[in-house]
């Protein structure tokens, strides 16, 4: 078995280290507290072609597998997770395209998303339907050539920011024997009827775009539908299994950098005398975290490992961002403990870590959708 990474994926985990370290260490708590997406960082993320690395590199892109898009997400979220989580659902999403489109739609969309020059989002979630996705209720009727869409889809990740320039949305396209048929159209931002919500207001991951977006007789060509008409949910299966390795990799950077934050601050702290990092309780805490960390990576890896090998994932993809997200939620409570009153001020980081923490647990699945998924593999 070969653990490490080629020199190729080295290289890319150097860059993204570096780039967070100068770039995104130094204003993330500032964004945060504004509540605003942080356009320069993802203006020069996409100049240094991070945005557009899982992209083909015949179109522009940096041709680069999961495995390496996990490597980068991690190095990102652990100065900063909304960062990270951008930047790895873009690569997801796109892949979509990549994967199931035709090549009118690659040509069009794959360019701009390779370059970094361009956002895309994924609109699956709505008012009635979270963990229940055949529950969508968002519809789309084809008339006169065009598509015609109605429907709410709610907590989308940055549909909303200056370089966001589509959405791929799951909707039904009609039944066949009262079962729904579900499939995946490219809406480009700016269409008629297509309306952004405002930003919600969230207990973390403030720095992220996130909305509700509303379509109303919104009408695209008959030619926006990707693949198949009633393929849909064969498609967000797909990508939300390679969205899962993601937010792993996003809740292994976001446990490293509390293990990072706690280790640094317990070496600082003085109690009874010594730097509470003397302490055997805190001790056991730190090394659970280090140890947490370094499972849940293996997971992750392991997943995207799998992806690159074209073989089964779905499973892996599902163990790894259960272990890796609850592990983080832990991570930054402990964080937090070690770090006592002064880890509840938000002029510590561990405080943003712990309000980013949470989500983790909910976002592309919850633990409890995961723990379905898993049982489902097992044969219960
Ligand atoms: C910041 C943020 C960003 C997001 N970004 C996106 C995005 O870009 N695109 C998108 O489509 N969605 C996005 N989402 C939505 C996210 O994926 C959903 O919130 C998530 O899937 C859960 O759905 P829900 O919130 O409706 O919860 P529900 O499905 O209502 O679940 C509520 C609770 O019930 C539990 N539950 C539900 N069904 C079962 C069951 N059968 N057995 C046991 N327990 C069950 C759940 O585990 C959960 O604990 C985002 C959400 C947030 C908050």
């Amino acid at each position: 078995m070969d653990f490490d990474l080629t020199p190729e994926q080295q290289a890319l985990r150097q860059l993204a280290r570096d780039f967070a370290q100068k770039e995104i260490a130094p204003v993330a708590a500032l964004y945060d507290e504004r509540e605003e997406f942080p356009l320069p960082v993802y203006q020069k993320l996409g100049e240094i072609g991070i945005l557009g690395m899982v992209f083909p590199e015949q179109y522009g892109g940096g041709g680069a597998d999961l495995v390496s898009l996990a490597v980068v997400t991690e190095e990102l979220s652990v100065v900063d997770v909304p960062v990270g989580v951008s930047e790895s659902v873009n690569g997801m999403v796109g892949s979509i395209i990549t994967f199931f489109g035709n090549q009118q739609q690659k040509d069009q969309w794959l360019p701009p998303l390779a370059k970094g020059r361009m956002l895309c989002s994924f609109g699956l979630t709505e008012p009635g339907a979270g963990s229940d996705a055949m529950a969508i209720s968002t519809r789309a009727s084809l008339e006169d050539g065009q598509w015609v869409i109605n429907g709410t889809k709610c907590f989308i990740t940055h549909a909303g920011t200056p370089i966001s320039g589509l959405i791929i949305i799951a909707v039904v396209t009609g039944e066949s024997k009262s079962r729904k048929e579900l499939s995946c159209i490219i809406v480009p931002k700016g269409t008629p009827g297509y309306n952004i919500g405002a930003p919600y207001r969230k207990v973390g991951w403030r720095s992220s775009d996130t909305r509700e977006l509303s379509f109303l007789d919104c009408r695209v060509p008959e030619e926006n539908l990707i693949g198949k008409r009633g393929k849909g949910f064969h498609q967000f299966m797909a990508v939300l299994d390679w969205g899962r390795i993601g937010i792993g990799a996003v809740a292994v950077g976001l446990a490293r950098g509390c293990l990072d934050q706690s280790l640094k601050y317990a070496q600082q702290r003085v109690q009874f005398g010594v730097p509470i990092s003397k302490h055997q309780a805190i001790q056991f805490k730190l090394a659970e975290m280090a140890t947490n960390v370094e499972a849940a990576r293996l997971m992750v890896l392991r997943a995207a490992h799998l992806q690159t090998l074209g073989r089964p994932f779905g499973k892996e993809a599902s163990m790894a961002k259960l272990f890796a997200s609850e592990i983080a939620v832990r991570a930054a409570e402990e964080g937090v403990q070690i770090h006592g009153g002064y880890g509840y001020i938000e002029e510590y980081p561990i405080a943003r870590y712990y309000r980013n923490s949470k989500i983790l647990t909910i976002g592309e699945g919850t633990s409890e959708v995961q723990k379905m998924i898993i049982a489902r593999q097992l044969g219960c």
